[in-house]
C-alpha cells in the first residue's frame, strides 16, 4: 500500500474543502480499501465522510423515497418503506456481497464501486481503465464474464453493482453536491459508458459529493423484484440479472420498468423490452415475446456468447414473476 494522508470531515463543508483539493471519499471502504492494498488506486488523501448526517430515508413530497448516501446497504434492504415500496431494491441488496459487506458498505459506495475485470485487479495486466493507453488485455483474454452491451474497443468491463441496476429500472435520480452547490443527475447518465476514456466512470465534477439517491413515486400497484444468475449462489456477481417492476390496471401492463445486470459497461436499460409491454394484457407469450428484445445490439465476446441468451431468459423469468406467473 503507498502512504495516505487521513483526514476525517465533522460536517459537509469540511468534506467539500477537502475533496476539492483532491481528496478521495471514503465511508464503508469495502472497495476502497481493498483497491489500495493491491496498489490498483493510489489516493494521497483519504476523507472520510462517514460522520455525515447522509444516514436518512425519508418519503419525499412527491411520494417516492430518498435514501442518503451513507444508508449502509443492510439498513436500506431492510427498510420497511423500501421492503413495501420498492421490493426490487430490496433484493438486489440483500442478492449483493455478503452479510457482513452489507452491515459496512454505503448505498453511495456501492454505486461508486469499480469493476470486478480482474484484469484491472492485477496490476500487472494492461488495462486502459487503471492505466489509460495501455491497452485492454481482457479484449483477447479470458472474457467469460465481461460485457456484451455498451463496450467499446477500449474497455468491456460490466459494473458490478446489483442495486444500480434497480435504480436504472426505476428511473432514479442522484443527488450531488460540490463547491458550486446542489445538482442532480439522471441515474441512466450518472455512470458512464467507457468509449475511449473507461478510466472516468461517473458523471462527477471534481469534489462533488453523492449525498443520496431519489426512487421517484410510482403507480400502485406496483410489483417488482430482482433475479441473479450466478455461478454459485452467494457471495458472487451477477452473469446476468433483470430488475422488473410492472404496474398492471385493468388487466393491462400501464408502465412496465426493466433494467439488466451483469452485462452491460453500465447497468442496462431495456427500452425495448419495456415499449413491447405498455399497453398489453400480461400473458406467456408477452413475456417471451418482449424479453427477444433483451439483448438487442449485444456484442459478445469470444467466452461470453452464452450470455445473449441467458438474458434473455433471465429477463423472460422475472417479468413472469413481477407479472402474477411462476
Ligand atoms: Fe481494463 Fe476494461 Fe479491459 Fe478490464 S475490460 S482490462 S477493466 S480496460
Amino acid at each position: 500500500m503507498h502512504p495516505f494522508s487521513y483526514t476525517r470531515a465533522s460536517d459537509t463543508r469540511e468534506a467539500l474543502d477537502a475533496g476539492r483539493d483532491g481528496g478521495r471519499y471514503i465511508a464503508g471502504g469495502t472497495t476502497l480499501v481493498d483497491l489500495m492494498r493491491e496498489t490498483v488506486e493510489r489516493p494521497r488523501t483519504l476523507v472520510d465522510i462517514s460522520a455525515l448526517p447522509l444516514r436518512d430515508i425519508v418519503v419525499t413530497r412527491r411520494g417516492g423515497l430518498r435514501v442518503g448516501a451513507l444508508v449502509r446497504m443492510a439498513e436500506a434492504a431492510t427498510h420497511r418503506g423500501v421492503r413495501a415500496l420498492y421490493p426490487v431494491i430490496s433484493q438486489a441488496l440483500e442478492l449483493s456481497a455478503s452479510a457482513q459487506l452489507r452491515n459496512m458498505a454505503t448505498i453511495g459506495g456501492n454505486i461508486m464501486q469499480r469493476t470486478r475485470c480482474t484484469y484491472f485487479r492485477d496490476v500487472s495486466a494492461d488495462c486502459n481503465k487503471r492505466e489509460p493507453g495501455s491497452g485492454c488485455a481482457a479484449l483477447h483474454g479470458v472474457n467469460r464474464t465481461h460485457a456484451i452491451l455498451g463496450t467499446s474497443d477500449d474497455c468491456v468491463a460490466t459494473h458490478p453493482s446489483d442495486v444500480a441496476v434497480a435504480f436504472t429500472a426505476l428511473e432514479a435520480t442522484v443527488h450531488l453536491l460540490g463547491p458550486d452547490g446542489k445538482r442532480t443527475v439522471p441515474f441512466a447518465d450518472f455512470l458512464l459508458k467507457p468509449g475511449s476514456t473507461p478510466n472516468r466512470e461517473q458523471a462527477l465534477r471534481r469534489g462533488e459529493l453523492i449525498t443520496g439517491v431519489e426512487l421517484p413515486a410510482l403507480p400502485r400497484p406496483l410489483k417488482s423484484g430482482y433475479l441473479k444468475v450466478r455461478d454459485r449462489q452467494s457471495y458472487e456477481f451477477a452473469l446476468t440479472s433483470a430488475a422488473v417492476a410492472l404496474h398492471i390496471r385493468g388487466g393491462v401492463i400501464r408502465e412496465a420498468k426493466v433494467a439488466a445486470g451483469g452485462v452491460g459497461t453500465v447497468p442496462w436499460k431495456l427500452a425495448a423490452v419495456e415499449r413491447e409491454l405498455i399497453g398489453r394484457r400480461p400473458s406467456e407469450a408477452l413475456w417471451t415475446k418482449a424479453a427477444e428484445r433483451a439483448a438487442d445490439g449485444a456484442r459478445p465476446l469470444r467466452h461470453n456468447r452464452f450470455k445473449v441468451e441467458l438474458l434473455k431468459r433471465t429477463v423472460e423469468r422475472q417479468l413472469r414473476v413481477a407479472g402474477g406467473g411462476k
